[in-house]
């Protein structure tokens, strides 16, 4: 069997919600979209059960994948319903809604629900993607309120800029949010990670961490919350061929790594196919038989290289860890230009093996 394979260690990802909870003082939606981020989102909805307040999806598919394998709690639907045929599911499943356009308020006063709806009303307090405007917050609340079909009504929005520490935008956001809620009774959420993490003054009643949960930090730098996040993923996999080069010699497509001494050259089986990025550079860390080693040359379909020449016991068969407790994927992902976020929804192929359940 090939040996790459995607390790989610449940036990960190519970750490993480906890460590969400204690920092925020709120309650806090597990964010389990694009199948949490790459780690499953049914394994991980289980090992938060009994843990996790609630969680939050993308879309129906998402929750109903859920739903129909017996997970009860709160979902919420972070970008409500795309028509107006979602609404009866998202009655008969008891989903949470984000109403974010008046195009959807028209649709939930045209309906005849079984339930009372619970709505998160999404403001659009400068991310500049959805939410309603400033200016038409009241009016869209009162609307909700007086229609007959909703129940609790969550005061929401969302930070463009919270993972920048230095930066006013994120108070901004916050000044236009609190002025748009002004006199509107409800509980309010705003944070995201970066947000839980290093923005302890915003107000909050529910909070929606996602990268978090998985151990990866969102902040370029170094942040002390950040450092108390443990990683769930460690995607790994191991030698299948070592080649022995003379000084001068090129190694893999293009010759982007030319041998620039006699060199020990480790081929990994893990490629982009199984989600590594394929513009990761020469000397990205990698870790082979927990000892630190580094890329060599372009990342192909389904192998890459590691210089292991400083590594004499290393050879066929010795496990390499890509990112884990040892390689931050942050690291990966900033060497690479991507994100964590993307490095984690991109894992295909890779078997997930779970632990900690
Ligand atoms: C994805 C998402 C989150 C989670 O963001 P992280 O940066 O991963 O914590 C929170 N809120 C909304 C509205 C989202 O779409």
């Amino acid at each position: 069997m090939r040996p790459a394979r995607a390790l989610i260690d449940l036990q960190a990802l519970r750490h993480n919600y906890r460590l969400a909870r204690e920092l925020s003082g709120a309650r806090a939606l597990a964010v389990i979209k694009a199948d949490a981020y790459g780690h499953g989102a049914l394994r991980c909805a289980e090992a938060l059960a009994g843990l996790a307040d609630g969680y939050a999806v993308a879309c129906i598919e998402e929750a109903l994948e859920l739903r129909n394998a017996g997970i009860s709690a709160p979902i919420l639907l972070l970008e409500g319903f795309f028509d107006s045929s979602e609404l009866a599911l998202i009655d008969q499943h008891r989903l949470w809604c984000v109403v974010h356009a008046p195009w959807q308020l028209a649709i939930i006063e045209q309906a005849r629900l079984q339930q009372p709806l619970n709505v998160w009303l999404k403001l659009d307090s400068g991310m500049h993607r959805v939410g309603l405007h400033a200016a038409e917050y009241a009016a869209a609340y009162r609307r909700l309120k007086a229609c007959g079909q909703v129940g609790e009504v969550v005061l929401m929005s969302h930070l463009a800029r919270a993972d920048e520490l230095d930066c006013s935008r994120t108070e901004e956001q916050l000044a236009l949010f609190n002025q748009a809620r002004s006199g509107l009774p409800g509980a309010i959420s705003l944070c995201n990670s970066p947000a839980i993490l290093g923005w302890p003054q915003l107000p909050s009643d529910w909070v929606r961490p996602g990268i978090m949960l998985y151990g990866a930090t969102p902040f370029a730098g170094a942040q002390p919350q950040a450092a108390q996040l443990r990683p769930v993923m460690t995607l790994e996999s191991r030698i299948i061929s070592v080649r022995e080069l003379p000084a001068g010699e090129p190694v893999g497509y293009g010759a982007r790594f030319v041998c620039p001494r006699a060199t020990r050259i480790g081929v990994v089986a893990m490629g982009y196919a199984d989600g590594y990025p394929r513009h990761a550079p020469d000397g990205t860390p990698i870790r082979v038989d927990g000892q630190p080693a580094r890329l060599a040359g372009r990342v192909s379909m389904d192998m890459l290289c590691v210089d292991i020449s400083d590594l004499p016991q290393a050879g066929l068969g010795s496990r390499v860890e890509l990112w884990g407790g040892a390689v931050a994927a942050s690291e990966v992902a900033q060497l690479s230009g991507s994100i964590p976020y993307q490095l984690f929804c991109n894992l295909k192929r890779v078997p997930r093996v779970y632990c900690g359940v």
